[in-house]
């Protein structure tokens, strides 16, 4: 049966037979970062930056992004903090990282191909993130949104460790990245899959309009092959494979993930403790057999 939200958790991340997946928050401000910590996550595992810069004109000071980024790492001194570099574009668009006019700004130029067009921008937030987890204590890493190709990890991993940053990683979040997930863990630290745009570039359907959201389903088989290929990367390099989109929030979903390989979810505070109490009364084989059911689509 499955446990109702608020169940017991006794705040680690992992199966009734001790297999751990680190349960993990996404959170775009202070006020997320207090709500997770309260919520019992084991750390951020998606901090999106580009959620600080909405409204801001132009790019904010190394100091600046420093002092917002310090304060969301605060509550977590000590414990792992995945920042990603600033998603600029399409449904996030950043008015000082703006495109020229583009027919499709989800297929366009957006999160790091704006960083590949202008480096001096990610160099500076990066200074800034280094900075910032000096001043926290988080064990903070880094990664790269809307990645495609190895070399484009390579490329953003060697600007990170440039930047006096220990871990690189990056998104799968284009169906080419989870078809290339073993040569992007070669050149990185880790990836985590981000399952909204994984899900809209994998069907085709904007993920923001209503008319094809039945499309957008994570337990869509398709998009289940897909994570399993990254799973299975993870195994083979020995590299952690994590997911941050919204089906990590989904509690049946999470023991599906689980089987795939995936070893940490990344949710809202909300989902927090329903997710880790429905991975705590499952053993790992159990979660095996859900992902080989769901691939077969089955729910
Ligand atoms: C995703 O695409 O699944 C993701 C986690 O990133 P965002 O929702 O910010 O695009
Ligand atoms: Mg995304």
């Amino acid at each position: 049966a499955d446990r109702q939200a608020g169940a017991e958790w006794n705040g680690v991340g992992e199966t009734a037979d001790g297999h751990r997946v680190k349960i993990l928050a996404n959170v775009g401000s202070a006020a997320d970062a207090r709500a997770a910590a309260d919520a019992g996550a084991e750390g951020v595992g998606l901090f999106r930056t580009e959620f600080c810069y909405l409204d801001a004109p132009s790019e904010p000071s190394v100091e600046e992004q420093r002092a917002a980024y310090a304060a969301i790492l605060a509550p977590f001194a000590g414990k792992p903090v995945v920042v990603r570099t600033l998603d600029a574009g399409a449904d996030k668009p950043l008015a000082f990282l703006a495109p020229d006019p583009e027919p499709n700004p989800a297929l366009g130029v957006r999160g790091l191909r704006v960083a590949r067009e202008r480096p001096e921008v990610l160099d500076r937030q990066l200074a800034a993130i280094a900075a910032a987890a000096a001043d926290s204590g988080a064990e903070v890493s880094v990664m790269a949104p809307m990645v495609a190709t190895a070399e484009e990890a390579a490329w953003f991993a060697g600007r990170v460790r440039a930047a006096g940053i220990a871990r690189a990683g990056v998104m799968i979040e284009i169906p080419a990245a989870a078809l290339a997930a073993r040569e992007i863990l070669e050149v990185t630290d880790f990836v985590s899959v981000g399952t909204n745009d994984l899900a809209q570039y994998t069907f085709a359907a904007d993920r923001q309009l209503g008319a094809v959201a039945a499309l957008n389903d994570p337990w869509q088989p398709a998009l289940l092959r897909l994570i399993a290929l990254v799973g299975e990367a993870a195994r083979a390099t020995g590299k952690p494979a994590g997911v941050c989109g919204e089906a990590a929030a989904d509690p049946r979903l999470a023991r599906v993930l689980t089987g795939l390989g995936i070893t940490s979810l990344s949710m809202n505070a909300a989902a927090i403790r329903s997710v880790g109490a429905s991975l705590a009364e499952v053993g790992f084989a159990d979660c095996e057999a859900a992902a080989r059911s769901a691939l077969a689509g089955e729910r």
